[in-house]
């Protein structure tokens, strides 16, 4: 009797253990240990303007805001399912004010701020990720450790781990003062991540793939898992006046759609080798054609060299104060 008992107490100890054990197993595979229990609020980024813009659409007709969904309610899925609370600033095609997404973000204490979009320039060969943080580098360590983390998990997922990617200050773009989303969510990680441009043939092709859109995805949450695991998550400091970098003009959206914002690696290249050749007269062209290929495709993954390369020239014609901005403007928008 004591040893049926012994043994019926030893499988139903067993029956309760494995059904523990188990159940947390099953849960250990789902959830993501970084992930679980953060806010993380995803902004598919436009939405609704297939009657009013004709600037954000690809070759054949693919919008960059039904992409930018897409990618996005798929993401929200995974984060989800590892255990995250996701806040989503659209779930349809429907206009958003930029204001209101930035609100969205505040009032969910969210974690992270991830604003999903895909990229447009007049050359249809030109693909590479862009990522933005928000301000200057130096006070906004934390977005940039989550920009480059996102900047190289879509490129191992979309471009097979190889290419280029830009990782810079949305000051690049928007010289006085940054993109709207990620100022009005200042002090939350946030980045714009922009995985691909939608106006090569071959890119919108795949962008209309849902398998690449999960792909996407995935490089997406690999990110945001990693960045959550890593041992410190530096705070986001108060921004200083960015009027002590001078502007630097660059072209807008549309613009960037002109003839000549295509000779942006070309103007670069010849740029890069007048000022080998060195000479007075070659130096100030060389200074011409780097600023242009600044100013045309200031987010592109030369930028940083094209103003690395205008130091230089400043140096060589001991420019002091002039070399002293543009150092900083390094510095703080291009890490
Ligand atoms: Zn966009």
């Amino acid at each position: 009797m004591k040893s049926i008992f012994g043994k019926g107490l030893f499988i139903l100890v067993f029956i309760c253990f494995s059904t523990t054990y188990l159940s947390a197993w099953s849960a250990g595979v789902k959830r993501n240990n970084s992930i679980d229990g953060k806010v993380i609020c995803i902004d598919p980024g436009h939405g609704g303007t297939a009657a009013t813009d004709s600037y954000r659409v690809g070759p054949s007709g693919e919008r960059e805001e039904w992409v930018n969904l897409r990618v996005a309610l798929l993401l929200g899925e995974m984060l989800e399912g590892a255990g995250a609370k996701v806040v989503l600033t659209r779930t349809t095609d429907t206009f958003i004010p930029l204001a209101e997404r930035s609100k969205i973000a505040l009032e969910n204490k969210a974690d992270i701020f991830i604003s999903i979009h895909h990229n447009a320039t007049a050359d249809p060969k030109v693909n590479f990720p862009i990522i933005y943080f928000h301000g200057s580098a130096e006070e906004n360590q934390a977005s940039v450790t989550l920009g480059k983390e996102v900047a190289e998990k879509l490129v191992g997922q979309l471009f097979k781990g190889k290419g280029p990617y830009s990782l810079v200050s949305d000051f690049t773009i928007f010289s006085q003062s940054g993109s709207s989303v990620l100022r009005g969510t200042y002090g939350i990680p946030g980045i714009i991540g922009e995985a691909s441009f939608f106006t090569s043939p071959k890119e919108e092709k795949k962008l209309k793939q849902s398998e690449y859109n999960q792909k996407e995805a995935q490089a997406y949450f690999e990110a945001i898992a990693s960045f959550f695991a890593s041992s410190e998550i530096a705070p986001i400091a108060e921004k200083k006046d960015p009027s002590e970098v001078d502007p630097f003009k660059v072209f807008q959206e549309a613009e960037r759609m002109r003839p000549e914002a295509k000779a942006w690696k070309a103007n670069f290249l010849k740029g890069k080798k007048l000022l080998k050749k060195g000479g007075d007269q070659r130096l100030v062209e060389a200074f011409e054609l780097l600023t242009l290929s600044a100013r045309s495709f200031p987010d592109s993954y030369v930028a940083k060299a094209c103003h690395e390369l205008r130091v230089e020239i400043l140096k060589r014609q001991n420019k002091v104060d002039a070399v002293k901005i543009e150092e900083m403007r390094i510095r703080y928008f291009y890490p």
